[in-house]
């Protein structure tokens, strides 16, 4: 019991993971290449707030921390949709046909600070901030380790190491070395950069709070998340370079005029636009894929460190939470062989964290184009219609932010459904039909017995397929799994 982890990167996963061993008794030493985030402002650049879902929250019930986390927390019930005209009527796409689902607006920073405050509380946490791992002999378990403040390195002597230093991982450069190491990255001609809608003048928000706001527009999108003080971040996804790019908006009028032709409802909310996108940075957005995660009892890479995805899901660091969980887990399970514990948690999470990536590119083109598709928005809305007519189907969007089954069988059991449905070969008149039932049916929700509305979508189902039809989706629908 006696052992003591290494932990280079005191983000997000490092601090959970610190916890986690924490409570076993274990001792932790945490590296952070940053100095402490409560001593000073937080960084430029990075996201300010983040989208927590089941999965996220599961790992912080692990550590006792999902209440404090979620206190703070903005509930976000849809996609509000804003199209491109000054006085747009805006639509709310739910997120669940569930009304008591919701995803949940936080703030990174607090997020960060709440659980450094949780690994300190520890005795047997150590935390040792300004100190940037640069690399490690897997051989030996020594680490070199770089003091920001005064620029000298040092090799300190580890037991075991958890890398959880992010995308750009110390740690996997050193495994990169090594023979049979397989690494890809792959950055999409995408970059995002962040800007501000201030509170309403008196307090409050400008504009509806509880939604994830999207300005879907094709190629690119802009979409902003709420704050507790009433602001909102918004972060456009924009490509790099090219005629309509970061690069092609040089001078103030050319920002304005920008986004009074392709925002215009927004101009007004974000009164420091030219400002804002002139300093903030313009940042990079990479998927990484590597492996093996382990080397021996060595070292074993968590989050990002482990697997970089895009962050369209909204899923990186809840995956991350994820992979704490389950190493948790499997550290219990093997406490005296940690090769064997990393090598269980590493095969049972790259499958999943490979399905997620995938996932995560793909929603991108949702977000950014099929939202303002409605036969896109009436295939979603048949999508919860069917989530009601047959209880065991789930929608993909359903399984991997409200639920904790494996992001792998989330995609393979959505592929099969849809071609279940393809099969049907439902007109878009149909669809359209049986979506705007299921609307109607979803607005008596609160007045009828569900059993009831069951029976009515089943029968405008019928209506719609045809017996036989009707049959054959239930048949391949219900299968129970
Ligand atoms: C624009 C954007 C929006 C996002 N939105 C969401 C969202 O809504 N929901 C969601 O679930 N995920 C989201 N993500 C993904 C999420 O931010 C990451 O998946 C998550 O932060 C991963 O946690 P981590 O601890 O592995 O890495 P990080 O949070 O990056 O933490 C790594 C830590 O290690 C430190 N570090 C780095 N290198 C070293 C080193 N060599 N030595 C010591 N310390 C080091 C860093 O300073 C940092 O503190 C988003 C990402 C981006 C870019």
């Amino acid at each position: 019991m006696n052992r003591t982890f290494t932990i280079f990167g005191a983000g997000l996963a490092g601090t959970l993971m610190a916890v986690l061993l924490a409570r076993r008794g274990y001792r932790v030493e945490l590296y952070e290449r940053r100095p402490d985030p409560r001593r000073g402002p937080s960084e430029r650049g990075r996201s300010i707030n983040l989208a927590l879902s089941t999965r996220g929250i599961e790992g912080l019930k692990r550590a006792g921390l999902s209440e404090e986390v979620l206190a703070t927390a903005i509930p976000m019930r849809g996609r509000m949709i804003h199209p491109p005209t000054a006085n747009p009527t805006l639509t709310l796409l739910p997120y669940s046909r569930n009304p008591s689902h919701h995803i949940n607006s936080v703030s990174r920073s607090g997020l960060n600070i709440t659980m450094l405050n949780a690994a300190e509380r520890h005795s047997n946490v150590r935390v040792h901030f300004g100190k940037r791992c640069l690399g490690m002999n897997l051989e030996t378990g020594q680490a070199e380790v770089k003091d920001a403040a005064t620029g000298a390195t040092q090799w300190i002597e580890t037991e075991t190491v958890i890398a959880a230093d992010g995308a750009f991982s110390g740690v996997r450069s050193s495994m990169q070395v090594r023979d049979r190491f397989d690494y890809s990255q792959s950055y999409l001609e995408h970059g995002y950069k962040e800007l501000t809608i201030p509170p309403a003048p008196g307090g409050g928000w400008r504009i509806e709070k509880h939604a994830l706001h999207i300005w879907p527009r094709g190629s690119y999108m802009m979409i902003a998340l709420p704050n507790q003080d009433g602001s909102f971040t918004c972060t456009l996804f924009w490509p790099f370079e090219g005629p309509h790019s970061f690069a092609s908006l040089t001078s103030r009028e050319e920002i304005v005029g920008f986004f009074s032709e392709h925002f215009p409802d927004s101009l007004p909310l974000i009164p420091a636009l030219a400002d804002d996108f002139i300093h903030n940075p313009t940042a990079s957005l990479v998927t990484v894929r590597c492996g093996p995660w382990n080397v021996g009892g060595r070292a074993v890479l968590v989050g990002d460190a482990a697997h970089a995805v895009v962050p369209f899901y909204g899923q990186g660091m809840n995956c991350s939470f994820e992979d704490c969980a389950v190493l948790d887990d499997c550290i219990a399970s093997h406490p005296d062989d940690l090769g064997e514990a990393y090598a269980d948690y590493a095969a049972q999470r790259k499958p999943n964290t490979d399905a997620l990536a995938q996932l995560a590119l793909e929603n991108f083109v949702e977000m950014r184009d099929k939202v303002n598709d409605p036969a896109f928005v009436f295939r979603r809305r048949v999508e919860h219609a069917m989530e009601a007519l047959f209880p065991t189907y789930t929608s993909l969007y359903e399984m991997v932010t409200f639920s904790t089954i494996p992001y792998a069988e989330a995609a393979a059991r959505s592929a099969e459904a849809q071609r279940a449905v393809s099969a049907l070969g439902l007109t878009r008149e149909a669809e359209q039909r049986l979506g705007e039932c299921a609307i109607r049916l979803a607005g008596e929700a609160a007045s009828r017995p569900i059993e009831e509305l069951r029976k009515d979508l089943r029968a405008a189902a019928e209506r719609e397929l045809g017996v036989e039809r009707l049959a054959q989706l239930i048949r391949t629908l219900s299968t129970p799994r």
